[in-house]
């Protein structure tokens, strides 16, 4: 099997990515940067989203694994004492796989035909540099509000227990193939009205942001990068045909991991 190491390059993490590369190699397993079917990320949940996005071309064929070398992460969920451990798992069977939805965005300028498109596995965010978002919101075609305020995440299952989770946004359980669109400090008075709740979408239903003021800069954050951007006529958000696959050693279920994340990891 070929696999490959993305690490967050401080002290730690080298070390322990060293370590495993070395042992898995012993094992007769092929360090392959290239094509790797097995990428381990050393460091955090930034570090895994870096990850995710260095192989996103070439979702089907690899399997993503975190190791934290910080404070417990939701997607970096192997401590360092159980490296040996895993590798001794790598290295002896073929490997489960958990599949969980991701986000397709497509970034529609004005103008122009020519679209940009990205995949998320938190969320795409839209802010404004310096005003208020103006924005209509369209569900499957159809105009459901005019928003005002900070600005709109649609997310993903896995990444409801992110940015979405901190907007008051729901967890939503990632066999629920769906996206999750929050609110960010919307205005609400006699004049402007938004639905002021997270909305939970299915597969099939894409939503839209249309921009009111296509002169005005906006702020894309898909995952960890931001980028700039004006002119833009839509972003159009919708669950990926595409799916993140984990390579599962051990059963760590769903609601444990939100539990052991946020409530807390000692057996109460
Ligand atoms: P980072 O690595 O410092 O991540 C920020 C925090 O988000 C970390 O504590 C990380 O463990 C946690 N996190 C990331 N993905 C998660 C998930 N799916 N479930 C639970 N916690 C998760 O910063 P970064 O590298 O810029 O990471 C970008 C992510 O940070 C974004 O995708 C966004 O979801 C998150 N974020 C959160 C907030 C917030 O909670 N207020 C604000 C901005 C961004």
């Amino acid at each position: 099997m070929r696999f490959a190491i993305l690490s967050r390059s401080d002290n730690k993490s080298e070390v322990i990515k060293s370590r495993v590369k070395q042992y898995l190699t012993d094992f007769s397993l092929e360090y392959d940067e290239e094509k790797p079917e097995l990428v381990i990320s050393v460091g955090g949940d930034g570090t895994f989203l870096e990850a995710f996005h260095t192989y996103k071309h070439r979702l089907k064929d690899t399997a993503f694994i975190g190791v934290h070398t910080g404070h417990l992460g939701f997607y970096a969920d192997w401590v360092p004492e159980e490296v040996e451990k895993l590798i001794i798992e790598i290295a002896k069977k073929p490997f489960e796989v958990v599949e969980y939805p991701l986000l397709d965005i497509k970034i529609h300028p004005v103008d122009s035909e020519q679209y940009q498109q990205f995949v998320a596995l938190n969320e795409v965010s839209v802010k404004s540099i310096d005003s208020t978002v103006a924005m209509d919101v369209h569900i499957k075609g159809a105009h459901f509000e005019r928003f005002r305020g900070d600005g709109l995440c649609v997310s993903t299952p896995s990444g409801s227990t992110a940015y979405n989770k901190a907007l008051g946004g729901a967890i939503l359980h990632p066999s629920l193939n769906a996206l999750q669109i929050t609110e960010m400090a919307s205005i609400n008075n006699r004049v402007y009205r938004t639905i002021g709740s997270p909305l939970i979408l299915p597969k099939h239903h894409v939503c839209e942001l249309l921009p009111l003021y296509h002169d005005r800069s906006m702020l894309i954050t898909v995952d960890h990068n931001t980028e700039e951007y004006a002119n833009i006529d839509r972003i159009e958000c919708r669950v990926s045909d595409e799916k993140i696959r984990f390579a599962r050693f051990r059963a760590f279920p769903f609601w444990k991991r939100v539990h052991d994340s946020f409530i807390s990891d000692e057996r109460t």
